[in-house]
């Protein structure tokens, strides 16, 4: 898994002051998206020890609410056996501190397990239901959710935490309590 950076103190991207890791790999490649340099899983540098410190440190400090995984796409299928790794971790070292992750799946294609893409043959159909479990399990560890790709024509930047009305910030304990969407924030 390769990262672009690791921003501190960032107020965009999340509730209070956080620790931002910006993860490389995307599959959905929207029109005008922001960060096109963060659509290629080779671009950036390895994820290693010294940046999972550099976010432990961070989250340390008392005044860091928490971590934000955005990218690019922290749920693109190269990056799902570390993210998975990395919020366990953090949810036990840090279980006060809030996860938020930004994705350009929709909470329901995760959730129902929908398959987006086209299956050739029995071993691809498991891989991709692999991979749609181990998306759930993130989702599961984290607070917040922002969903859904950036639709150009419906930019506004006027909306907190996003770029497009058709993404949501979604509470994700609240969502999976009452086993539908409830939204953390207009
Ligand atoms: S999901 Fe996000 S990073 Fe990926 S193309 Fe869309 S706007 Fe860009």
């Amino acid at each position: 898994m390769n990262y672009l950076q690791i921003t501190h103190e960032d107020v965009c991207n999340g509730d209070g002051l956080r620790v931002v890791l910006w993860l490389s790999g995307c599959s959905h490649h929207c029109y005008n998206c922001q960060n096109p340099q963060t659509w290629n899983p080779d671009s950036g540098i390895p994820f290693d020890k010294s940046a999972k410190q550099e976010i432990f440190d961070e989250l340390s400090k008392d005044y860091i609410s928490g971590l934000t995984l955005t990218g690019g796409d922290p749920l693109y299928e190269n990056n799902l056996d570390e993210v998975l790794k990395l919020v366990k971790e953090i949810r036990i070292s840090f279980p006060e501190k809030t996860i938020w992750l930004y994705t350009g799946f929709e909470w329901n294609q995760i959730m129902n397990m929908q398959v987006m893409q086209p299956i050739f043959s029995c071993k691809d159909l498991e891989s991709k239901i692999q991979n749609i479990l181990k998306r759930q399990e993130i989702i599961k560890m984290c607070d917040v959710l922002v969903d859904g790709e950036y639709i150009d024509e419906q930019k506004d930047l006027t909306l907190k935490f996003r770029g497009s009305k058709n993404q949501r910030v979604i509470d994700v304990k609240k969502s999976l309590a009452q086993n539908k969407v409830v939204l953390y924030c207009d």
